[in-house]
Order: C-alpha cells, then sequence, then structure tokens
C-alpha cells in the first residue's frame, strides 16, 4: 500500500517537474527490450543526479555502473561542451546499451563508457594520472562500495561531490546484525567514511518508485 502511494506520488512529481523527454523515456525503453534488469535511478532521482551536477559546476563526472545509461544521461547533460563523463561498467551488454542510449541523446562526444571491473578501470584511472573528477556516482555492486568510495577519494578534489545510491535497501542498513553482503558493503563504507578526515557525508532515506532506499552523499574536504 505504501508502494502504490509513493509510486502514485513520483508520477506527480514527474509530471509537475521532470517532465516527458524522449530520449530519456528512449534509454529506459531501449534497455528493457535488451532486458536488462530494471534498476535505474528514477526519473526523479535522475534529475536530482543532474541539479547536483550542475550545482557543482561539475566539468569532470564519474558513474560507477552504467546499466543503459540512464543515469549517465542525466549526469552527462549537465556537462559543458568540453566536459567528460566516464561510466564503468563490468557487462559488455550492459554497456553497448549505454553507449547506443548516450549516442541517440546526442551525448557520444562528452561520454564514454569503459567495460571492466570498475575497480580495475578505477586503478587505470589512477595510474594514468586521471584529472580531477567533480562528481562521482557510485552505483554498482554495492559489497565493493568500502573500495570505491576510497578509489574516488583518490580521483576527486577537495569540494568535489561523491554520491552513492541504494544505501538504505528498504531498511536494512540498521540491522547491526545482518549478514548481507550489500548492507554489509553499506555499513563498511560508512564507518570509512566517518573515520576519514578529508571526507564529509550525509545520508537520505528516500521512497519511490522504485521502493525505500536512500544516497549517501559526501564532499572531500581536503
Ligand atoms: N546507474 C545506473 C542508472 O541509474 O541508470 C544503474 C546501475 S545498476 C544499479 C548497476 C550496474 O553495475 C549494472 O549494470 C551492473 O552490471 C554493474 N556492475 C556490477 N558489478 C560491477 C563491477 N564490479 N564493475 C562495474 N560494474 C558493475
Amino acid at each position: 500500500q505504501h508502494e502504490q502511494q509513493w509510486t502514485a506520488v513520483d508520477e506527480y512529481l514527474d509530471a509537475a517537474l521532470v517532465g516527458q523527454d524522449a530520449a530519456l523515456t528512449a534509454a529506459l525503453e531501449v534497455s528493457a527490450r535488451q532486458g536488462l534488469p530494471e534498476i535505474a535511478v528514477t526519473a526523479t532521482q535522475g534529475k536530482l543526479l543532474h541539479l547536483l551536477a550542475l550545482t557543482v559546476g561539475a566539468r569532470r563526472i564519474l558513474e560507477v555502473g552504467s546499466l543503459g545509461g540512464y543515469s549517465a544521461i542525466w549526469l552527462a547533460r549537465a556537462l559543458p561542451a568540453d566536459g567528460r563523463l566516464i561510466s564503468l561498467e563490468i557487462s559488455p551488454a550492459h554497456a553497448a546499451v549505454a553507449r547506443a542510449n548516450l549516442h541517440e541523446a546526442g551525448l557520444e562526444k562528452v561520454a564514454e563508457v569503459r567495460t571492466g571491473r570498475a575497480a580495475d578501470s578505477l586503478a587505470e584511472l589512477v595510474d594514468d594520472g586521471a584529472e580531477p573528477f567533480d562528481l562521482v556516482f557510485i552505483d554498482a555492486d554495492k559489497p565493493s562500495n568500502p573500495e570505491y568510495v576510497a578509489w574516488a577519494l583518490k580521483l576527486t578534489r577537495p569540494g568535489s561531490l561523491i554520491i552513492v545510491d541504494n544505501v538504505v535497501r528498504g531498511g536494512q542498513v540498521a540491522d547491526a546484525q545482518s549478514t548481507d553482503p550489500s548492507v554489509l558493503g553499506v555499513r563498511r563504507m560508512h564507518e570509512l567514511i566517518a573515520a576519514e578526515p578529508r571526507m564529509e557525508a550525509t545520508a537520505v532515506q528516500t521512497v519511490g518508485a522504485k521502493g525505500y532506499d536512500g544516497f549517501t552523499l559526501i564532499r572531500v574536504t581536503g
């Protein structure tokens, strides 16, 4: 019953504040047709990512977990013409859909999808001396979140924003006895952040068409 209400409110908010968008709708349709799981962020959340990227004046964005490129489209649209989004994806099939959707959205010049284990691609970015990213969106395999946040810290600068999705997990995150690898990943990530003087963080619980979850928001301070 709650879920029905959350979905109805998301539908209302989409209509009131987000609106229809051909490229984003097409990206979801193509993703579904190609059999990708329906686990992209919602439209209201995608727009939140877009507004946050604009607010921090992001010129370089890193995403961990592309799926079909839905959140990547929202984020890449916040970039200036000479900006860059690099999105990391382990599944070649997902990466191919993401590339096609970014192309259809006219973002192929600013957005790039790199196939492989994110941990490997992140290590490569560090080895290559990649310029710092202004915003990092972490949304891949949740057990690896502590590792991804540690890499994100190496790939950002003071003032950068790191956003991590799915940190509430239907409320399970509060269960200190949980043995769920995803819950453990989120809890360990929060311990790592709390112990890291170069990060300031908070988290917000969210409800909506994709259920009860939340985001952790981290500002790199030093
Ligand atoms: N950010 C996307 C969006 O909102 O449109 C959704 C991403 S989906 C929740 C998670 C993605 O992470 C999946 O496509 C999955 O294949 C990918 N993934 C899982 N493990 C990974 C890993 N070790 N390295 C890179 N990507 C991974």
